[in-house]
């Protein structure tokens, strides 16, 4: 068999089904912006591998970390050790996080730190002898993973609808609809002011994606509602998380994207480009505050621990990453991205399969009335070399945040060739889910 025949019969993939099986391609190796396939073709990742690799595949200070690190230590358990690739991580991101989040948990993935951050909030509450708080309020549209917790809090109509009998119920407020750029008007807030209200003394915590709702809704935000949604978390003694796992690390512009809002979380998830993209590695960032409290009170020590936390291999790829990123000049490249993107994709909202464009730092996104048919989306992927995952009505890109002009027009000459394809059949369940 080839090792695309044994992949077919023995392996399952991401939100695929078995039956009518979507193709999936070899890849061989990667490197900067691109992946090239066991045939020797090459696809520009046009969609960072879900958006963790942000200085590009294989990026060699990141390899060479991974190296080293390798070659002293690959694993030690967190419990009852430490390491100075991790002590040197935590270090990192205090320095770079919101002010006053300086503790930092780490955790194997992104939908596991977003679990963290959420029971950090019940222990927070209960430690204040406030167990009736157990409750989160997300918002509808959002995305916080595929675990149960993280199912339950992502939005109530989307992917997860399946496995509403076994999730924990949660409070939902409307979708932000108020979007980046617009005016703001105090009704774009009535939502979520209404769920506190009513379940006042409920809530231990209120979770978002800052400005950017990504995988759900593809939906760009006022910064307003965050710093609303702020003032709302203190007048309801409720805690204030912010996932950054999609928006941060300069995605939608600035590092952090709630950073424009000019307030600050009590508990932040960050992931995805922490690595760079080469090893999975997450982290919940909590303010001294919460972790002091939670310390005070029983059982005196936070309940979670994960067999790999904080792995050295993981710690030293981020390490390396965290030293890129404040090296390079990310916020000038994110701009000349969204400037393309902008100039490239706009004129798409005259196509007639086109809903909306929406353009947010490297984020472009091409909101279609029904998705072309699997057969255009593999040809135009062939046809231009650029790596497109589309999904539900959204045909986007979210590339390396290294990608030149001429990645970035690659890009939108092969997103223009798809928005223009007829619409295909309608979706079935299971068909390009995130
Ligand atoms: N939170 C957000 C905002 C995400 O976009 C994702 C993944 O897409 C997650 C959490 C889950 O991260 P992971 O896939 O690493 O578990």
């Amino acid at each position: 068999m080839t090792p695309l025949e044994y992949d077919r019969a023995y392996i399952w993939h991401p939100y695929a089904s078995l039956k009518d099986a979507p193709p999936v391609r070899l890849a061989k190796s990667a490197s900067g912006v691109e992946i090239e396939l066991a045939d020797g073709k090459k696809l520009i990742d046009a969609v960072s591998s879900w958006w963790c690799v942000a200085h590009g595949h294989n990026h060699p200070a990141i390899v060479e970390a991974i190296r080293r690190q390798c070659e002293r230590l690959c694993h030690v358990m967190f419990g009852g050790f430490t390491h100075e690739s991790a002590v040197e991580l935590a270090e990192r991101l205090a320095a770079i996080a919101p002010k006053g989040l300086s503790r930092v948990f780490f955790a194997d993935s992104g939908s596991i730190s977003v679990e963290v951050a959420c029971k950090m909030a019940v222990q927070y509450q209960n430690a204040l002898g406030r167990p009736e708080r157990s409750r989160i309020v997300a918002l509808k549209g959002g995305y916080h993973g595929d675990t149960s917790l993280c199912m339950a809090i992502s939005d109530p109509d989307g992917m997860h609808t399946l496995f509403k009998g076994v999730m924990m119920k949660q409070l939902f407020a409307e979708k932000p609809a108020c979007p980046f750029g617009a005016e703001w008007a105090p009704s774009d807030i009535a939502s979520l002011a209404r769920v506190l209200e009513e379940h006042e003394g409920e809530v231990a915590a209120v979770i978002c994606e800052p400005v950017f709702q990504a995988a759900n809704a593809m939906n760009f935000y006022n910064p307003a509602y965050l710093a609303e949604m702020r003032a709302l978390c203190d007048a309801h003694g409720a805690l204030l998380i912010f996932d950054e796992i999609a928006a941060g690390f300069h995605r939608t512009g600035p590092l952090w994207a709630h950073t424009r809002a000019g307030i600050a979380p009590d508990i932040m998830t960050v992931g995805k480009a922490l690595t760079g993209g080469h090893v999975t590695l997450a982290a919940a960032l909590a303010s001294e505050r919460v972790a002091e409290t939670i310390s005070g009170g029983k059982p005196y020590a936070f309940m979670h621990g994960p067999t790999y936390m904080a792995n050295p291999l993981a710690c030293a790829a981020a390490c390396a990453s965290l030293e890129l990123f404040a090296k390079a000049d990310y916020a000038s490249n994110v701009a000349l991205i969204e400037r393309a993107f902008k100039a490239g994709l706009e004129p798409l909202k005259a196509l007639p399969n086109v809903r909306d464009v929406r353009v947010l730092g490297a984020a472009g996104v091409v909101e279609v009335e029904r998705m072309p048919a699997r057969g255009d989306i593999e040809r135009v992927i062939d046809k231009h070399g650029v790596w497109l995952r589309p999904f539900c009505n959204f045909i986007y890109s979210m590339p390396p945040l290294v990608s030149d002009e001429r990645t970035v027009s690659r890009i939108v000459a092969a997103i223009s060739e798809l928005a223009a394809c007829p619409p295909g059949p309608a979706a079935e369940d299971g068909d390009f889910h995130e």
